[in-house]
């Protein structure tokens, strides 16, 4: 499937919009038809390397929409659910232990 996606090619230069192909979702994936999404303070410090992570990446990682498909291992959501998105926690560290996952240490490896 074609998608457009906003793409981090290098630090500190803008964002590549670029028409990319995805693949069907893995077992433990979703596959969300987005309605709205934006590039948040993260994705900035992603795209600059203040947060070392590889380039190139796709960056936007909040959002709402409907979900399309669900791969074969995912439970309590199906097509047709309207879901938000946002970054996943580990459930294991101080800060998520805490009841504050918005915070949490390891969100980049949850
Ligand atoms: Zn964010
Ligand atoms: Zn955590």
């Amino acid at each position: 499937m074609k998608v457009k996606a906003a793409i981090a090619t290098a630090k500190e230069q803008p964002l590549s919009i670029e028409n990319v192909e995805i693949d069907e979702p893995c077992p433990d994936e979703v596959q969300v038809r987005l309605v709205a999404t934006g590039v948040c303070h993260t994705d900035a410090i992603v795209r600059d390397q203040w947060y070392l992570t590889p380039l190139p990446a796709v960056l936007g990682h909040e959002g709402a929409g409907i979900v399309e498909k669900v791969g074969s291992a995912v439970t309590g959501i199906t097509p047709g659910d309207r879901v938000v998105l946002s970054f996943a926690n580990c459930g294991a560290c101080a800060s998520c232990n805490a009841g504050h996952p918005g915070y949490c240490a390891d969100f980049v490896h949850a």
